[in-house]
């Protein structure tokens, strides 16, 4: 369905274009109309971009799932760059040899063009922050609180800029309704979101640390909790004194009532944070998100692979298994891990005759690949792979699986990089 929007709101775009020129004495020239067509698309598709940050689970469900609404916003990140920087050089071309690159590349030349230029140059940071500079996660976070003003710049522009488009009343405000539109999504994501996005406030009951691994009890309301599917996660912020506003994502263990736990890898600043926790400290969770273990209904025969902390959805999902299916699941490391999550599983399998679990240990057995698991474990055309782990291992067991004649539809991955 999102991408039907998308699809629709691209031909609007495209018919209005022709509409306004359907009246016009004589049409622009070549460059002229690749300049309007970028220019417009550019924008449209920089809205969209805005839309799809609002993190709501209308969206989600529009566009299957969080990960993919992150992964359209990237993909109007690049593509409305892309567009809008081609948009003054095709100015540039239409004019040359008698136009020089000040006049549509500097700020300067009138209120309209400046608008223009800074906003591009602006949306130049930001997508090189995402892309090619890997800053810190909190970093970047902060680079991204900012990009209101790019949109609000273009928004300027398109409203001050006298052109052929512009005059045509309709594509007009078709284009500064997106602009609008996404100056809104901007400001309920930026100051809205923290005070009505439905939240509840969990009390932490217990919290269990091994190495670098910590499981947490906390405790919701018990008429008022949240309700979470297997394979579900939320978004995590602690609250008190010096605590500050930023919210994490964590998959759900476990939900017995008003009851759940999570599993957390300390690997940065929030995860640390996480293990000062003491009883009765209390945290605020968004949720519920995410669609990772709704196709585990319709599949017969699954496997499951995991690679480090990405064992924690499995762990939701393992016991909504019927007799009816079967699944094998693989954990993989380097090397022994701390036992606090894949015990769970363990038990889990020998209860649930279903179930079959392996810790598979590359320092030991070498490196798994979709081939040997598929002889090994049998798995035919019509079997489901799930992957949750670092991204690099879940690419190439997509990759492997995928050529081994799996289709792309029947292997369902978690991304936890979410960006
Ligand atoms: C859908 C999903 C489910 C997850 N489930 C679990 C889980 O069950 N257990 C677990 O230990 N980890 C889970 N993660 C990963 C967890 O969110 C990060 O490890 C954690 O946020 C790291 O924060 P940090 O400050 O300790 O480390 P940092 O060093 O600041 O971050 C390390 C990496 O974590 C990611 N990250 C950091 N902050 C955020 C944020 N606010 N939102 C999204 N991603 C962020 C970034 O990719 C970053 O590069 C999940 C992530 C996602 C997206």
């Amino acid at each position: 369905m999102g991408i039907s929007l998308i699809i629709l709101s691209s031909v609007i775009t495209g018919l209005l274009y022709l509409f306004s020129k359907i009246n016009q004495p004589t049409f622009p020239e070549f460059w002229i109309i690749l300049a309007q067509v970028s220019g417009l698309f550019g924008t449209l598709f920089l809205s969209w971009n805005y839309i799809v940050s609002v993190r709501h689970m209308i969206l989600e469900k529009i566009f299957g799932g969080l990960d993919r609404v992150y992964k359209t916003h990237e993909f109007f990140g690049i593509s409305s760059f892309i567009l809008l920087l081609n948009h003054p050089l095709f100015l540039i071309i239409n004019f040359l040899p008698f136009n020089s690159t000040s006049l549509y590349l500097l700020p300067g030349r009138n209120l309209a063009y400046t608008f223009g230029v800074l906003s591009l140059y602006s949306l130049f940071l930001l997508v090189s922050f995402t892309i090619f500079v890997k800053l810190p996660y909190r970093f970047w976070k902060l680079t991204h609180e900012w990009t209101g003003i790019v949109i609000l710049l273009a928004l300027f522009h398109a409203y001050l800029i006298p052109s052929d488009i512009s005059r045509y009343l309709p594509l007009r405000i078709w284009i500064l309704s997106w602009n609008s539109l996404a100056i809104l999504a901007f400001i309920y994501k930026r100051f809205l979101y923290y005070f009505l996005a439905p939240k509840k406030t969990y009390v932490v009951e217990n919290v269990v640390q091994d190495s670098n691994y910590l499981v947490l009890t906390l405790i919701g309301d018990r008429q008022n909790f949240l309700r979470f599917n297997p394979g579900q996660f939320a978004f995590f912020t602690i609250n008190g004194k010096g605590a500050d506003r930023e919210e994490h994502p964590f998959s759900i263990l476990e939900q017995k009532d008003n009851y759940i736990k999570i599993g957390v890898k300390v690997i940065g600043n929030f995860t640390l944070k996480l293990t000062d926790l003491k009883d009765g400290d209390t945290i605020t969770v968004r949720g519920p998100f995410g669609n990772f273990g709704e196709k585990v209904q319709e599949a017969k025969e699954m496997v499951w692979i995991s690679g480090g902390i990405g064992i924690t959805p499995f762990l939701s999902m393992a016991p909504s298994i019927m007799p009816d299916q079967k699944v094998t699941m693989i954990h993989t490391s380097a090397n022994p891990e701390s036992r606090l999550l894949t015990d769970k599983l363990t038990e889990h399998a020998v209860v649930n005759p279903s179930f079959r679990f392996i810790n598979h240990l590359t320092s030991l057995y070498g490196r798994l690949n979709a081939d040997n698991v598929c002889r090994r474990f049998n798995l035919t055309r019509n079997s489901y792979v799930f992957l949750c782990g670092p991204k690099k291992m879940m690419e190439t067991f997509a990759e492997q699986f995928s050529s081994y004649g799996i289709s792309r539809k029947r292997i369902i991955y978690e991304d936890f990089q979410l960006r």
